[in-house]
């Protein structure tokens, strides 16, 4: 099977619905569709409206979900709502595990949610840095992911995406080593493989990832594409991850 990129960029909370509107026709100029490419940006819910349709280039996620249909979660946003607005949605990002106290269960509740609903989940996995320097990556991602995952349906696997994100390395400047990124990856692929055998589930990095490290990120072979938080917010960075990615296609 040939090589596959999927570059996502997460924009957290940053960008009004014109600002995400501009970025994405800005961006769609700056990269022509290539096979095995898949670019895609999460702006915040209140743009998904406004970025919609725009270029088929540039596929649109959402960056959190509730897991109910509908009902009293004043400020929560259920999967119905976002069918038609998003093709993806991120689950699990540590920055909702830490600063919103989402549990693997609330994570699983919302992965499961999305696949209900025909939304395609980016389940978002890592260590804090005391957990590594206690030896206990490992032990944390498969941990995440086996709650993460529990009761998926065969016919689902096919529309989940994961994302490896080091805490530690998150909006830090400090990104992974490509071989402390494989090395995790790899483990990832192994838990995957035992689950759904022979399926190729895309497992991105994520952690200040930068044009600057991107190609080197990009080229292990256990890595299937990025998710890139700060370095997203601007055409010129993304645009240039993009290319490394492009680059490492046509090779
Ligand atoms: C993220 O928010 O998912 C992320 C990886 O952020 P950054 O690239 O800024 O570290």
């Amino acid at each position: 099977m040939g090589r596959e990129y999927f570059i996502a960029g997460n924009w957290k909370m940053f960008k009004t619905s014109t600002e995400s509107r501009e970025f994405v026709q800005a961006l769609a100029g700056q990269f022509t569709a290539a096979p095995g490419l898949t670019v895609a940006v999460f702006p915040p819910f209140t743009a998904l409206e406004a970025v919609r349709g725009l270029d088929p280039k540039v596929h649109i996620g959402a960056q959190n979900l509730f897991y109910e249909e509908n009902g009293a979660f004043t400020g929560e946003i259920s999967p119905p709502m976002l069918r038609g607005l998003a093709e993806y949605v991120l689950v699990g990002h540590s920055e909702r595990r830490q600063i919103f106290h989402e549990s693997d269960e609330d994570v699983n509740r919302k992965l499961l949610a999305a696949l209900r609903f025909g939304l395609k989940p980016v389940l978002c996995v890592g260590e804090t840095l005391p957990e590594r320097e206690a030896g206990r990556t490992l032990d944390k991602v498969h941990g995440q992911l086996e709650k993460g995952l529990a009761g998926v349906g065969d016919a689902d696997w096919a529309h989940l995406t994961v994302a490896y994100e080091p805490i530690w390395a998150i909006g830090t400047g400090r990104n992974a080593t490509p071989e402390q990124a494989d090395e995790v990856h790899r483990h990832i692929r192994g838990l995957l493989e035992s689950k759904v055998p022979g399926r190729r589930i895309p497992v991105l990095y994520g952690g200040s990832v930068k044009p600057e490290n991107s190609l080197e990120l990009l080229a292990q072979k256990s890595i299937s594409g990025v998710l890139v938080g700060g370095a997203s917010l601007n055409v010129e960075s993304f645009s240039a991850i993009i290319q490394n990615g492009s680059k490492l296609l046509s090779a």
